[in-house]
C-alpha cells in the first residue's frame, strides 16, 4: 500500500483552505487505489483545526517546535526530506501558494523527486501519476507525465478542488520530534507585514460582487462598493478592470488571476470569457447581470438578469435599505 503525503498549510493559528482541498483530492486517490493518506503538520498542533485534518486523513504526523511556529522553507525542506526518505510516499502534495512556491523546488532538489507545479488535476494511470496543468495563461490544458521515480512532488492550485470531507476518518495524531541535527536555516521569519488596509483575499470570501469592463469608469466602482458593503461581501473583478488600474491585481478572478469558490458570485458587466469563467468553476450560485442577453456569462449563470448593471445595483441597494 502506497502513501500520499499532504503538507498542511497554516498561518496565524488558522489552517488554509488549500490544505482541505489537497486532502480531498488525495482522499479520492487513496480510495481509488487503496493508498493511505498522511497529513504532515509542522507547528500549529494546538490550532483548533487539527481535528478537522485528522478527520480527513489516515494519520497526522505532527512536529511541534517553536522554530516551526511560522513557515520556514529551509526547516520544512530538511524535515520533509528526512520523512520522505523514511516513508517513501508515492505522492507529496504541497499547495501552490507562496509557501509551496518557496518550498517545493528546493524539496525537489533535496529529494531528487520530480516536481509538477500549479496542477489543477491529478490522476494515476498504469501506476504512474499524471497531472493537468494550464499553459498559455489558461488557454490550453496540458497533461503531464513524470520521469520514473520512487516518489513525486506536486503543487496544487488553490481552488482546484473542493475543501470537503469524503469518508470520515479518525486519523491518529503521531507526534514526532524534529531532528536534532537540523542545519541552521538560511532564512528567518521576522514578522507578518500587513500589505495595506484595502487588501483582501478574494479566495476566502463567501460572497463576491465582481465587476467587469461594463462598469465603464473607475468612478462608477464606488456604487458597487457600497452595495458590496451592504451585502457583506468582497469586491472582485475581471482582468480589464485590473489592466486599467481601477482595482489592484489581487481582486482579479480568472486564469491569470485567482480561482474563487464563493457561495454566491454576482457578476456585473462581465461578458464571461473562458479565462474569467475558469476562475469561478467552484462558485456556488452564479448570478450574472449584463445588458447583452447573448453574453456568454449567461451560459454558466444560475440566474441571469438582462439589465443595465447600474439599474440593478440601485434597485438592490434600495431593497437592502439604502436607496
Ligand atoms: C492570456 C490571457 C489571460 C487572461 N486572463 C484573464 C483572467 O484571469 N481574468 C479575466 O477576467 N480575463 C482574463 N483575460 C481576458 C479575457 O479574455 C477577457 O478579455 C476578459 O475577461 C473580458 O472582461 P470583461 O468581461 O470585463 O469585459 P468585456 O468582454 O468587454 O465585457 C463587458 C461586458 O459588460 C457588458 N456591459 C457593458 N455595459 C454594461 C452595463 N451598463 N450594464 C450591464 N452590462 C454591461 C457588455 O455587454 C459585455 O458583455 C485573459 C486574456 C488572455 C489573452
Amino acid at each position: 500500500m502506497a502513501e500520499i503525503f499532504v503538507v498542511v498549510e497554516h498561518r496565524k493559528g488558522e489552517v488554509r483552505d488549500i490544505t482541505f482541498e489537497m486532502l480531498f483530492k488525495a482522499g479520492e486517490l487513496c480510495e481509488e487505489f487503496s493508498h493511505s493518506l498522511t497529513a504532515i503538520l509542522m507547528g500549529g498542533k494546538n490550532g483548533a483545526f487539527i481535528n478537522d485534518i485528522a478527520k480527513r486523513a489516515d494519520r497526522v504526523i505532527s512536529f511541534e517546535d517553536e522554530r516551526l511556529e511560522n513557515f520556514n522553507a529551509d526547516l520544512y525542506k530538511e524535515i520533509l526530506n528526512r520523512l520522505i526518505e523514511e516513508h517513501r510516499p508515492f505522492l507529496t502534495f504541497i499547495g501552490h501558494t507562496s509557501w509551496g512556491m518557496d518550498l517545493a523546488p528546493c524539496l525537489a532538489i533535496k529529494t531528487g523527486y520530480p516536481l509538477a507545479t500549479d496542477c489543477v488535476n491529478i490522476m494515476v494511470e498504469n501506476g504512474r501519476p499524471m497531472v493537468m496543468r494550464q499553459i498559455y495563461s489558461g488557454k490550453v490544458f496540458s497533461k503531464v507525465s513524470f520521469k520514473e521515480s520512487q516518489g513525486y512532488l506536486i503543487t496544487v492550485r488553490t481552488g482546484a478542488f473542493l475543501p470537503e470531507e469524503r469518508a470520515e476518518h479518525r486519523g491518529d495524531v503521531i507526534d514526532k520530534e524534529i531532528p536534532t541535527d537540523l542545519p541552521e536555516p538560511h532564512k528567518q521569519f521576522l514578522e507578518f507585514v500587513d500589505t495595506g488596509a484595502g487588501e483582501v483575499d478574494i479566495t476566502q470570501s463567501e460572497l463576491l460582487v465582481s465587476i467587469g469592463r461594463g462598469i465603464g469608469e473607475k468612478e462608477n466602482i464606488e456604487v458597487v462598493k457600497e452595495l458590496t458593503n451592504l451585502m457583506g461581501g468582497v469586491i472582485s473583478c475581471s482582468r480589464p478592470v485590473v489592466d486599467k488600474n481601477w482595482l489592484p491585481k489581487y481582486h482579479q478572478v480568472g486564469t491569470s488571476g485567482r480561482s474563487v469558490r464563493p457561495k454566491v458570485y454576482l457578476a456585473l458587466g462581465i461578458s464571461g470569457a473562458f479565462q474569467h469563467v475558469a476562475g469561478i468553476t467552484g462558485a456556488g450560485t452564479v448570478i450574472a447581470v449584463n445588458k447583452d442577453k447573448k453574453a456568454p456569462i449567461f451560459r454558466v449563470a444560475d440566474y441571469g438578469v438582462v439589465e443595465d448593471l447600474f439599474k440593478f445595483v440601485d434597485a438592490l441597494k434600495e431593497k437592502l435599505g439604502s436607496g
